[in-house]
């Protein structure tokens, strides 16, 4: 998808077009945008994806904060007297990191809609941080591992955890991510697998953040045998929704907006002509219809 403007064109979380914008630094925004030399995007999202692109801000074109993980932006561009708005992945809500996603009136909205189906309807955060503290605290003698997507919601859980007085073990590869959040002012309060501190915090039980994939049963098993203490795991997502994973307990905790504030989003952005990309947008086209 590409946006016109006086120069050319804006490819949206692509490399195709004469300058990218991109929205934030998970990987499926950031197909060709390595090899741009010209993008639109926040310091942060250049930092996080490891971009060798600057940063440009071309006449008629600002960003709106999008809400979903570190540098997170919407793409707004004026021109022949029309104002159009994309956002890709947001999260309308506040959460313990950054506020939600600013609003603003438009002629055109391109909007990703993958919850755009009224089964999407997430808890809020404080719901959802509660619970994990009191799992955290009823398991104290117990190892506890929770698995969260590396970039943002592996740091949105250290925060969580921090604000209950853990300070949990993180993988390497999460740290990549947590050293430039640190970096951008976030303070995050952890120790890093292969460090001293992390040696003496596995000394007793202990919290540890891990990826997706080492989430599961075996894996709290296989510690479970190596620290010879009991071990459980957890994972936080979205999709504990709707999808069982094969853990001990699952924490409905999203860094996206979800049917109902994609509803109210679109509706405060009073966009006359919307284009729905990732889905294809009927269940909020109909409800839209209705409110009309
Ligand atoms: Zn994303």
């Amino acid at each position: 998808m590409q946006i016109p403007f006086p120069e050319g064109v804006i490819a949206l979380d692509h490399g195709s077009g004469d300058i990218s914008f991109v929205s934030h630094a998970h990987s499926d925004h950031l197909n060709g945008v390595k090899a741009k030399e010209r993008l639109i995007a926040s310091e942060e999202t250049i930092a996080l994806g490891n971009l060798p692109g600057k940063n440009e801000t071309p006449k008629g074109v600002k960003m709106l904060d999008a809400g979903h993980i570190l540098g997170s932006r919407q793409l707004c561009v004026e021109a022949d007297g029309k104002k159009i708005i994309y956002t890709g992945d947001m999260r309308t809500r506040p959460s313990m990191l950054f506020k939600g996603a600013e609003v603003e009136e438009c002629d055109k909205l391109i909007i990703e809609s993958t919850y755009g189906d009224p089964q999407y309807k997430f808890p809020d955060c404080e719901e959802v941080y509660s619970k994990i503290g009191k799992w955290v605290n009823a398991n104290s003698q117990s190892n506890l591992l929770i698995g969260g997507y590396a970039l943002g919601k592996s740091q949105e859980l250290i925060k969580i955890l921090n604000s209950f007085g853990v300070a949990p073990v993180v993988d390497r590869n999460i740290e990549r991510f947590n050293s430039v959040y640190e970096k951008f002012g976030v303070k995050l309060d952890r120790a890093v697998v292969g460090t001293p501190e992390a040696e003496e915090a596995m000394g007793r039980p202990f919290v540890g953040i891990v990826e997706m994939k080492r989430a599961k049963r075996y894996f709290a098993h296989r510690l479970s045998e190596a620290f010879n203490r009991k071990t459980l795991v957890a994972v936080a997502t979205g999709w504990a929704l709707n999808y069982r994973f094969d853990t001990d307990a699952a924490f409905v905790l999203s860094d996206h907006a979800d049917f109902e504030d994609l509803l109210g989003y679109v509706r405060g952005t009073n966009a006359k002509e919307i284009e729905f990309v990732h889905g294809d947008g009927t269940h909020l086209q109909s409800r839209l219809a209705m409110l009309a």
